[in-house]
Parts: C-alpha cells; structure tokens; sequence
C-alpha cells in the first residue's frame, strides 16, 4: 500500500491503534502472540518508510496543489519499538532501550532507588512528553504497546492513576490514541474539565451557561472561518482544530514551519480580533498563543477570597478531580509527573491535600528543573519518557 494523502497516514494510523489495543489486550490475557498477530504492525511501519520523500524529508498531499513535510520519527520509532517489544524478552528489550539513550541504565537506577519503599496511592500524571514521548501531531500520537503495558502495570499497583492533558478528551482526543486496557486508568481532558472515570462514564467541571453560550458563538464562528478554502490548512497542520471542554484550539504553526510567519501571524491576529469582537470586556475569555497554537480559554473565579478571573490550569484539575472521584490525595503517597511549567501547577495543588507527595518531571531545561524542585522537596528529573515509564515498570 502506498501512503500518499495526509487522510491516508491518518487511517493508517488509527489502524495501528486498534491492531495495538488488541496486541495488549492479548499481553494482558497472557495469549500467545504469533507472528501473524505482529504482522499489521510491520506493514504499517513499511508503508511509512515507503512515503514519497524530498529534501530527506517525507511528503504527503494536503489538498490537490499543496503538500505538507512531515517528520515521521515518532509514528517509525514507536512502531519498531512495538515489533522489538513484541519477538524479544523483557530483558533485550531493557538493552535495547539503553541502546537507543544514553544514561538509560543510570538514570532508571537512580529513580528506582529514590522512589524504593513507597507505595503510591495516586498517580497523576500528563501525557505527551511525560510518560508518552512526544510527536508533533496529536492524532497519529497512538501510544506504543510497551508503554501501554508498563503503565497499566503500574497503575494496577495504585488506587487511583489518572492521565491528565490538555488535550481533547476524545473526538480526536486521548482515549482516541490510548491503547491501554479498560478499566484501568482515568482519562481527563481539556486539562481536566472533563473526563472518563474506570467505568468510561463522562463527568464534566460545570460551566456556567452564559460563558458555555459565548464559547458556542466563537467555535461557530471560527467553524465558518475555516471552511473558507484560504483557512482549511490551519485544521490540518500541527494541534489542527480542536474543540475541547471550555477551551478551543486552533494551530497557527507547525514544527515544520508549514505556514509562512507573517500568514501566520496575520491568522492569529485574525482569531484576536473574532474573540475581542464576542467579548470586549475580556470576561470570558483568555488567549493563549504558543507560536504554534492559539487557545481561548474559558476563565474561572479564583478559588480564593478575591474572585478574581483566571485560566483553569492543571492545578485546579487537580482538585476537581480529587473532589469529584473522591481520590482521597489527603491519604497519600501522591505521584505528579509532568515535563513542562503547564504542569506544575499540579504539585502544589497536591500537597496542599498531602504533603507526602512527590514530583517527576522529564526535562533538560535547569530553570524548569529548579522550579520544581522549589516547589516540591520530593522531586525526581529524569531526562525522558522511556526512562519514566521503566521505572514505573520496574517499581515493586
Ligand atoms: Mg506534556
């Protein structure tokens, strides 16, 4: 099969998570795995490699006239990965992560010393960048089987394990690109606002109508804005077109550059002036530009005294969650793990319930890193996804 549309690589894609939501359910029922069950996963890696490529980068059609490059790396790795993890024992597949990062061995040692003797009640944690490494487009971001596999096994050690994003919860959102068994974790969304509990029921952080109704007005608008052929490309390149619980996403950039800077900026300017038209007073919403993507956010009322607006951030998902699902963090030991200042807020929130918790981020930036540890006396900085999810692996 050859790859050539951006609509190809996404079925392709969402294939390979049902192909892998299937393998680990297979793990997990302790039933053998024969080659053949494998073989979806090769053909699919096959097809990526077999996309058309220019400059060293592979391209596929955006629309008649247009193509988009694309770095494939994490889509490829994790796929290899998958086949590796599923023909060799736990023990080559140890050595072949140590293969591939250096200071694999080092770093897991660390952590499993530091975090040895304790037995977490809680586990919250962020996605894409924590304990999933990171790809540049959400929806072909399908979670590896070995990742899948070392999570639930953690998570079937604590009470309560909750993946918590920024992300959608679902139409094109986290459990969409999730392959871990049901049942096992809590999957929250739109950082928290809403989520599914063990039971896959939805529950919501209620929004008051009159700012649910001015969100309506904007997503309708920026809807109609998109279909105009000269704005399509924004709902097709990096964070696309979300629409979340309270907030809505819209990508002005990719990683790749895709979108001239100034066509760019004149979108973001453009989004601006929909938002400032809807809401003059600036009560209702916030925006959040990346560079990459443009959020409106619903504001809340602070918690405290003051009443003041602010954004929801992963904090105050925190307390929602513990709230509402009765999670208990008073009780701990607590595990935050996060990889960028968007999930700190996280750590405070729960000590505040405990102080009996402790903070893993992945990150290489020392100011990050520092902030962290200011925050938290417990905390832990490993350097990557695969290195926290082996320890989470390996942790008794
Ligand atoms: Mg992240």
């Amino acid at each position: 099969m050859k790859i050539q549309t951006l609509a190809e690589f996404y079925t392709l894609m969402r294939q390979s998570r049902n192909d892998r939501q299937q393998l680990t359910n297979m793990h997990f029922n302790k039933e053998h795995i024969a080659p053949e069950d494998i073989q979806p996963l090769e053909k699919a890696l096959t097809a990526l490699k077999n996309i058309n490529t220019r400059d060293n980068q592979y391209h596929l059609e955006l629309t008649e006239d247009k193509t988009i490059a694309l770095d494939l790396s994490y889509e490829m790795n994790e796929l290899e990965k998958d086949i590796f993890f599923l023909t060799h024992s736990p023990e080559e597949f140890y050595a072949y992560l140590e293969s591939l990062h250096p200071d694999f061995s080092a770093e897991v040692n660390a952590g499993l010393e530091r975090l040895k003797d304790i037995s977490f009640r809680n586990f919250i944690t962020d996605r894409d960048g924590t304990v999933n490494n990171y790809c540049g487009r959400y929806a072909s971001s399908i979670q590896s089987i070995y990742n899948a596999v070392f999570l639930t096994r953690f998570a079937q050690k604590v009470n309560n394990a909750v993946i918590l994003t920024s992300a959608p919860l679902d139409n094109i959102g986290l459990v969409d690109i999730s392959v871990s068994p049901d049942n096992i974790f809590i999957y929250a969304g739109s950082k928290g606002r809403e989520y599914f509990d063990k039971q896959g029921q939805r529950h919501q952080f209620p929004v008051e109508p009159d700012k649910q109704s001015k969100l309506d007005i904007f997503n309708q608008q920026l809807t109609d804005l998109v279909k105009q052929p000269e704005y399509e490309m924004f709902t097709l390149i990096g964070s696309g077109l979300q629409f979340k619980f309270g907030q809505t996403t819209i990508a002005r950039q990719d990683i790749s550059k895709t979108i001239p800077a100034q066509e760019s900026e004149d979108f973001l300017n453009l989004i601006t002036n929909i938002v400032q038209k809807i809401d003059p007073q600036k009560k209702y919403f916030r925006i959040e530009d990346t560079g990459k993507d443009i959020e409106v956010i619903l504001t809340i009322e602070n918690a405290d005294e003051s009443g003041e607006l602010k954004d929801f951030d992963k904090g105050d998902a925190v307390d929602f969650l513990n709230k509402d699902l009765h999670l208990q963090l008073a009780q701990g030991p607590n595990l935050i793990c996060g990889d960028t200042k968007s999930d700190v807020p996280m750590v405070p929130a729960a000590m505040a319930h405990s102080q009996d918790t402790w903070a893993v981020f992945v990150t290489e930036d020392p100011e990050l890193k520092t902030l962290v540890q200011n925050t938290c006396p417990n905390t832990l900085i490993v350097s990557r996804p695969d290195v926290l999810v082996m320890i989470l692996n390996k942790k008794q």
